[in-house]
């Protein structure tokens, strides 16, 4: 009788827990529970489990085609002033570019410091393909979509974005015969977003056999011999976080920082067990509207862009991997070579897809940049999926900021929803 009132509390105050303390604590579960199952032989359970994970995965990316299409028809649409669409859209280039390039150097600085590959030494034997860059004016006609239907069935969020653009614009040209049409996407609009909302109050389940998975997969003493790689980028993340976005949230946006951080938890919890950030746009979109006070005429341009093109945490993470490689295979590293790792990371990022694994296979175009041998690609992807969830993280909390400082920059930002934490209590997008 006293266990059944005792679970029956439990859950109870399951229920009634905000949303993003039920993520939190499902990661912890999560992890405890993988690495009991690993220690104890049990991993292969973990498979199972899994399948919470992916399906709640599948759920997400259910979301990203309309969910892009019709919040960007729809941001569009109520920034009717082509001068200031234009504007929004430089700003933001220029904060991608500028953040994405200071985040590699951040990961050569911890590469050098921290001397991930001093101790690993390996000769190269020249097996794995590289990946090569696209050329620059390829990648630009490819942006136009010569079929959208055939771009939405492949999920090209880039061509989604260009004919979204254009279709929201030829409806402000079009003016009051428009009208329907335009009253037409609001309500859409209204609908997907109700149906995000939906998805990601399953998300502490699928946060929770994902993790389970990770842990119960790799083991803790898997990671011990490249745990100094691991080091590097977790910390370089948590220095670009902090000190980066931190700081423009601080000094450029004039906003506290803390609230910043609090109001993204849910999507960087669930960026870090999903590693997508194509996927994880739902959630990113819904946090940065209603946790920030963000106007989604602002947010359904910069994140669907940020989730596309702004991979920090990548960035970051093939500084740091260049490095580690050069190392290890005893390759010295001049200082024309780190400018060329700057340039080639921050390209290879944008070209990067939000997908897991996505920096993993772009990583070559980077060592071959250099030179480096590309078995440097094979030692990381044993561990990748756990660097993954690191630049992943960065790569969503990225877009969110830049999200804040062009919405803050624009007039575009509810200040009192920013600064109010009640307001999160509200997104607990009703699931007690
Ligand atoms: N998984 C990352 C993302 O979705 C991309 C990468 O692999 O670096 O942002």
């Amino acid at each position: 009788m006293v266990m059944q009132s005792k679970s029956a509390n439990i859950f109870l105050s399951w229920t009634r827990m905000l949303l993003w303390k039920q993520i939190a604590v499902a990661l912890v579960l999560g992890l405890a529970l993988g690495v009991l199952l690993n220690m104890t032989g049990n991993a292969a359970v973990t498979g199972t489990i899994k399948l919470v994970g992916d399906a709640f995965i599948a759920a997400i990316k259910m979301l990203v085609v309309p969910l892009v299409f019709v919040s960007l028809v729809c941001g569009m649409t109520s920034i009717a002033e082509i001068g200031r669409m234009g504007r929004i859209g430089i700003k933001t280039l220029v904060f991608y570019l500028g953040t994405t390039a200071f985040a590699v150097a951040i990961g050569l600085v911890l590469g050098i410091l921290l001397e991930p590959g001093a101790g690993v030494s390996l000769v190269a034997d020249g097996k794995v393909e590289a990946k090569q860059a696209p050329p620059f004016g390829e990648l630009i006609v490819g942006i136009i979509p010569t079929n959208p239907v055939s771009s939405a069935a492949d999920g090209n969020v880039l061509q989604i974005i260009f004919f979204a653009i254009l279709f929201g614009l030829a409806i402000n040209l079009a003016g009051a015969a428009a009208k329907p049409i335009r009253a037409f996407f609001d309500a859409l609009n209204a609908v997907i977003m109700k149906l995000a909302e939906i998805v990601v109050a399953f998300a502490p389940y699928g946060v929770f056999a994902l993790m389970t998975w990770v842990a119960g997969s790799y083991g803790v003493e898997m990671l011990l011999p490249l745990g100094l790689i691991i080091l590097a980028v977790y910390l370089g993340c948590l220095i670009h976080a902090v000190v980066v976005y931190g700081g423009l949230i601080a000094c450029m946006a004039r906003l506290s920082p803390f609230r910043f951080f609090q109001g993204v938890i849910e999507p960087a919890i669930v960026s870090f067990t999903s590693t997508s950030s194509a996927g994880t746009l739902p959630v990113t979109m819904a946090a940065t509207t209603r946790n920030l006070g963000v106007k989604s005429s602002v947010a359904s341009f910069t994140l669907p862009l940020g989730a596309t093109i702004n991979m920090d945490g990548t960035a970051l993470y093939q500084g740091v991997t260049a490095v580690f490689v050069a190392q290890a295979f005893g390759v010295t590293l001049s200082g024309a070579d780190y400018s060329t790792i700057v340039a080639a990371a921050t390209l290879a990022s944008i070209g990067t897809a939000g997908v897991p694994g996505g920096g993993l296979i772009m990583l070559s175009m980077v060592l071959t940049s250099v030179g480096l041998p590309l078995e440097g690609v094979a030692i990381i992807a044993g561990i990748d999926r756990i660097l993954d969830m690191a630049r992943t993280t960065l790569n969503v909390v990225g877009d969110c900021a830049c999200t804040v400082l062009v919405a803050t920059s624009e007039g575009e930002i509810d200040i009192d929803a920013f600064n109010n934490p009640s307001v999160m209590a509200a997104s607990k997008f009703e699931n007690g």
